[in-house]
């Protein structure tokens, strides 16, 4: 599924460097969440009572969802991010990303140079 309805709206270069930051914000999230694991792994002790061994078990189990969708986010975005940059080219003039939406499906998207005018579609 394209983001045309973003990228027409933003035009590429701005969405594009959203879905970097969204993409890195997750990355970040999934390492502090990460971290977290084994902060609390690491403060697991048998000698603690079983409701405080639960809580640090639960805590962890749920930081390591957390981490899970988050690096699944991070690279979710980042792929699509540079799946979409890499047909932003211009054949004709070879103008990075500067396009305007003219055309848009689920599936393809269909666009126009802004500096020479030809069309091409990305799927
Ligand atoms: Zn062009």
């Amino acid at each position: 599924m394209l983001p045309a309805a973003n990228i027409g709206k933003l035009g590429f270069r701005r969405w594009h460097e959203r879905q970097l930051v969204e993409g890195h914000a997750w990355f970040v999230t999934g390492i502090l969440c990460a971290v977290a694991v084994a902060a609390l792994l690491e403060t697991l002790s048998f000698h603690n009572p079983l409701p405080q061994r639960l809580l640090t078990l639960g805590g962890a189990f749920v930081a390591g969802l957390v981490a899970c969708y988050a690096f699944n986010a991070y690279f979710r975005i980042t792929t699509r991010a540079q799946r979409l940059a890499d047909r932003s080219t211009c054949k004709q003039c070879g103008v990075y990303g500067r396009y305007t939406l003219v055309a848009a499906s689920s599936e393809s998207m269909g666009v126009r140079c802004r500096k020479c005018g030809a069309e091409w579609t990305i799927a």
